[in-house]
């Protein structure tokens, strides 16, 4: 069923520790992905569930599994961990896909590896639904992300500060190669290490830059144009990561790692859902500014193959950062004409985009549906539809009018500009309280709530009169401020 070529197996032995799935009392199948599993060239539509379970769970593994733990450090909340690695992940192998596109194939939850210290390798059941749910729709929101194959209840339970019942993700990436691999090595003062990593990084993610002149600037500029490309994607879906410390940090540019995520109901940039944020470190609004401090630990780590004096490395890696900020900026603004429907560029578009955003958070707006009903004001609706999603409208009016403004000198229709807008700004994201309205129902055996809200997801700019309550905000009941790690 998998034809695996297992790259980072190859790669020198202290780059990862071998690891054994623990294995399942009664593994049963939640949920496999098939078109993802087609894309991958897997063959599985010959498997039964019985089957699939045995596999994703770790029972039994396919032949020629690579079963490593990969090592990496990482700062977790701004300090310095020298070692974390795979702690409840174990990396089966890689496969070529469709599109020649080398994707891991990892298993979290499936019991301890080296890199285990105290946890017990397991995962529990919820947030391997909440995994599955959002990378699934992140994936169909058009966001570079690690993609969920399989989900699988393991028959065990799992000690958290109660029993809760076990299960094991199956997770897809490009590979899972973060920051912090690169600050493991560097911490051990280790420079061969890194240099051959990066050379894996570079042939395995950015091959353009194999020959260029200063291929490891180059890949640190690469690197940081795709996190300022992915961080903008977030912002301009509400998206708020949680934990983003260096090791949940992907050198590929997918989100990785989905731990105490959320989706911002009402626009506040402040926002935190994490129960361990105590700070706020990871909020919302901070998520560039984060992404950029993580990129100086990537750049400090990649220092000595810069090939110049130290000073001369420092001060190309201080230019090559400086890049961020400009570049994440364009990204943004970018993301936020096109969810306005403006075309082209002009000198007011920052400021027409931050007056509303300030409008919103004024308004208690909610963020998805706020964009959706602009669109269709866009196409003719009653500007009434986009009133109503603000506490206090003070000042829409004359927002509006300087956006209709703006708009209307491109010589789009109506019908034209709605569409274009609807293109881009959903209208089903995973709110936080349908998530946990899933894990709720999962918990108690019932998975049924998942699968409608797995499906609603996976049309997020298509409003299917089935699926209208998707778009509905949380009642004040329902509402879930905290989120866990799990
Ligand atoms: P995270 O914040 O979940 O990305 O994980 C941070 C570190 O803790 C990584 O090294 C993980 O492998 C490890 N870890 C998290 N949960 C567990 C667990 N249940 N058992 C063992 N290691 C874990
Ligand atoms: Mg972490
Ligand atoms: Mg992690």
């Amino acid at each position: 069923m998998f034809a695996f070529d297992n790259s980072y197996r190859r790669l020198p032995e202290r780059f990862f520790r071998p690891a054994e799935p623990a294995g399942a009392r009664a593994p049963r199948l939640i949920r496999f992905n098939t078109g993802l599993a087609e894309t991958l060239n897997l063959d599985p539509a010959a498997a039964s569930d019985e089957t699939l379970a045995a596999i994703f769970s770790g029972n039994s593994l396919p032949e020629g599994a690579a079963v490593i733990a990969m090592a990496y450090a990482g700062h977790q909340f701004g300090n310095f961990v020298p070692q974390l690695g795979d702690g409840r992940a174990i990396l089966i192998g890689e496969v070529m896909d469709r599109d020649g596109q080398r994707r891991d194939i990892q298993l979290k939850g499936a019991g301890a590896t080296p890199f285990s210290r105290n946890g017990d390798g397991r995962a529990a059941l919820g947030p391997v639904l909440r995994e599955y749910l959002v990378s699934e729709a992140m994936h169909a929101l058009k966001i570079p992300t690690t993609r969920a194959l399989a989900a699988v209840m393991t028959g065990e339970a799992v000690h958290r500060e109660t029993k809760l019942p076990g299960a094991v993700l199956t997770r897809v990436a490009a590979s899972h190669i973060r920051i912090g691999t690169f600050q493991y090595f560097a911490a051990r003062g280790d420079v061969e290490a890194i240099r051959t990593l990066a050379d894996h990084v570079i042939a395995r993610h950015y091959p353009a830059l194999a020959g260029v002149e200063q291929p490891y600037l180059a890949l640190f500029s690469a690197v940081a144009t795709r996190q300022a490309d992915l961080v903008a994607r977030w912002l301009s879906v509400g998206f708020i990561h949680g934990v983003m410390n260096t090791d949940n940090m992907a050198v590929s540019g997918e989100t990785i790692d989905f731990g105490p995520c959320a989706f911002l109901d009402e626009y506040d940039p402040r926002k935190v859902f994490s129960s361990i944020d105590q700070r706020g470190r990871y909020a919302f609004a901070n998520q560039p500014g984060i992404a950029q401090w993580n990129l100086a630990r990537f750049a400090e780590t990649l220092l000595p193959l810069f090939g110049g004096s130290e000073e001369e490395n420092v001060e190309a890696a201080n230019g090559a950062l400086a890049a961020f900020g400009p570049v994440f900026q364009t990204f943004w603004l970018d993301r936020f004409r096109a969810k306005l429907g403006i075309a082209g560029e002009a000198a007011g578009d920052l400021d027409l985009v931050n007056s509303l955003l300030k409008l919103m958070e004024a308004g208690e707006a909610d963020f998805t549906r706020t964009f959706r009903a602009l669109g269709k004001v866009a196409g003719g609706a009653d500007i009434g539809l986009l009133a109503t999603e603000f506490t206090d409208p003070t000042g829409l009016d004359d927002w509006l009018a300087r956006w209709q403004q703006r708009g209307e000198s491109d010589g789009r229709t109506a019908e034209a500009r709605q569409v274009e807008m609807e293109a881009v700004n959903p209208a089903i994201i995973p709110r936080n309280h349908r998530i946990e309205a899933a894990i709720q129902a999962g918990l108690a055996g019932d998975f049924s709530v998942f699968e409608r809200l797995h499906a609603a997801l996976q049309t997020p700019y298509v409003e299917d009169p089935e699926f209208v309550a998707y778009q509905r905000k949380p009642e004040t009941a329902e509402r879930v401020e905290r989120t866990f790690c799990g």
